[in-house]
This record gives structure tokens, sequence and C-alpha cells, in this order.
């Protein structure tokens, strides 16, 4: 049959790729499934401000505690589904487990801006404002200013308009919005002026190789003095020491994420991480002193 189509189609039928699609097929139910069985949890990740040694916010990151395979990430199961339907049914769960999360914090006290991770597809659909809405409304305890949404840049790569007004439509309910792995996608100028997120989120790639690779030291340089033009707040993620929180600082970006201040934490750990936390001191040092 797939003769008839000619030579070209014969790659339609290569066995290989039948396979790779129902094995692919496999795995998007196997997601669907573990949604329902409440196989997911979100892990917190501590953000701080490392001039005053102050945590300012966590960000929830999605787990998957397989029954076999243990703790899966979500770069090894979301590049699945995150053209399907299905990336919305866990934007959602992840956006009511955040504010149940947020509301369970206020009352012990503890004013985190939690922020979630949403897919491009999901920010894109229609109904989001509606999830958001409805999540708010399920939570009423919960401060809409206590909940920041990380996207990625290629959401820009949507209708702009659309998405710039979207974003206001979210930010008038109260919630914030950060742009995530800033400088790795499409971060022209004009994009960056025309989405109104508060933050940008400096990327884990450029941040790593500061303290020996110039280039990307003047990329952050760059990306710190075009945010502070716009007028936004910069965090940096992937700062794993205290060398590279000082020249973060150094930098002009004051904000911090990465395993230098805190791994992912089960939401049990998270308390008492913070209890005890104590910023780095060469960072409290370097914030007194004037550098030169
Ligand atoms: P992201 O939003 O850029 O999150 C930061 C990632 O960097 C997290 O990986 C975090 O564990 C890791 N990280 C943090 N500090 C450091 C560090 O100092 N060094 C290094 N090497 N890594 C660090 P994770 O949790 O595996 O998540 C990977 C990506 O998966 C996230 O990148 C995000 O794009 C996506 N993701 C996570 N949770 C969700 C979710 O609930 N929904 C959606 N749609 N995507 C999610
Ligand atoms: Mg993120
Ligand atoms: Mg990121
Ligand atoms: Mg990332």
């Amino acid at each position: 049959q797939a003769k008839q189509h000619g030579r070209n189609q014969y790659q339609l039928f290569d066995p290989s790729l039948d396979q790779q699609i129902t094995s692919n097929h496999q795995t998007i139910n196997r997601i669907k499934k573990a949604l329902q069985a409440n196989e997911f949890v979100l892990h917190y990740q501590p953000k701080v401000n490392m001039r005053t040694g102050v945590i300012v916010g966590m960000e929830a990151l999605l787990r998957w505690q397989h029954p076999t395979k243990g703790m899966i990430r979500p770069l090894d199961f979301l590049p699945h589904i995150e053209k399907t339907e299905l990336i919305v049914d866990i934007g959602v769960w992840v956006m009511n487990q955040a504010m149940q999360q947020i509301s369970i914090w206020v009352k012990a006290g503890k004013s985190w801006v939690i922020s979630i991770n949403i897919a491009a597809l999901h920010f894109q659909r229609i109904d989001f404002l509606q999830h958001l809405k409805d999540a708010l409304v399920r939570h009423p305890n919960v401060p809409p200013n206590l909940l920041e949404i990380e996207l990625l840049e290629s959401v820009a790569l949507g209708d702009i308009n659309e998405v710039s007004q979207l974003i206001r439509d979210c930010q008038a309910l109260g919630v914030s919005f950060a742009l995530d792995d800033f400088g790795t996608g499409y971060s022209s100028l004009n994009y960056l002026k025309r989405l109104p997120a508060e933050t940008l989120k400096i990327d884990q790639s450029f941040v790593r190789d500061i303290l020996d690779d110039n280039d990307d030291l003047i990329m952050i340089e760059a990306i710190i003095n075009m945010g502070k033009v716009f007028n936004r707040r910069i965090i940096a993620e992937g700062v794993e020491t205290a060398e590279h929180g000082v020249l973060l600082m150094r930098l002009g970006c004051d904000f911090a994420q990465g395993y230098g201040i805190a791994k992912p934490m089960p939401e049990m750990q998270v308390v008492a991480w913070a209890n005890t936390y104590v910023a780095d001191p060469a960072w409290s040092m370097w914030a007194d002193t004037q550098w030169e």
C-alpha cells in the first residue's frame, strides 16, 4: 500500500518509527495514570536576597514518584507531553497544589512567593485565565500576590499582543510573572519591552561559567543592565557557590536560586530549612563593603 504513494512515503511505514509512536503513546498514557494515581509531588527550591539574607520565595518543581523507578525528574517525562492536552491537566494540578501549600505556609506565618512553571501551550489556551481564577476561588486564604508564574521565552512565539494582554489580566488578579531561562530563547529587546513580566530569571547555563568564561560574564552583565533599563527584577538561577553569588551581586543582581543556597526539597523539609538558614557570610561581607 505504501508503494502507491511513491518511494518517499516509505519512511512512514518504517517499523522502528511505528514502534516509537506506540511507545510514545504508552508513555503518555502512563503519565496520565500517574496524575490520576497521585504519583506527582512538588519539591520546593528557595530564592533568596543575597544582600539581605532574606528568603523571598520558593520555586515549585514537579517530581514523579514512580512506584518502581523511584523519583523521576521533569525533563525525563515532560517533553513527551508538552504538546498534548495532558500538560494542561498537569498545569492545573500544579497550580492548585501550590496554592494549597501557600495557604499552609501563610498559616505558619511564612509569606513566601511561590513560583510555578507553566508550559507555553497551557498559558496560550483560551481557558488559562479561568483555570487561575478557579484555583484562586478554591483557595480563598491564598493572597494572589504570593503566586508567581514562570514562563519560558517561547511564549513569545504566540501572538505577542494576546500573550502580553493575558499577562496583564493575570496581574490584575494580583499574580506576578517571571521570564524563565532568560537569554536562551528569543530575547529580543522588543519582546522584553512588550512582555510585562516583573522578573527576569537569568538562565543557569550563563551563571555556571561566569567565574572563568568572560563571554558569559559579559552576557550576564548585559542582561542585568537591560533588565534595569526596563525596570525588571533580576534573579540568577544555578548559583552553586558563594563566589558565584559575590560576582553576581557585584554585577548588580541580588536575587539568587541554586544548589549553593539549597537544592529543591520536599515540602516537609522547607520550614525547618528556612528556620536555620543563614546567608553565606561572604555575601553579607561583600554587601557591606564597596567593590573596587
Ligand atoms: P527551570 O524552571 O529552569 O528550573 C530550574 C531547574 O534547575 C530545576 O531542575 C532545578 O532543580 C535545577 N537547579 C536549581 N539550582 C541548580 C543548580 O545550582 N545547579 C544545577 N545544575 N541545577 C539547578 P528540575 O527540577 O529538574 O526541572 C527542570 C525543568 O523542568 C524546569 O526548569 C522547568 O522548565 C521544568 N519544570 C519543572 N517543574 C515543572 C512544572 O511543574 N510544570 C512545567 N510545565 N515544567 C516544569
Ligand atoms: Mg522555572
Ligand atoms: Mg529556569
Ligand atoms: Mg530550565
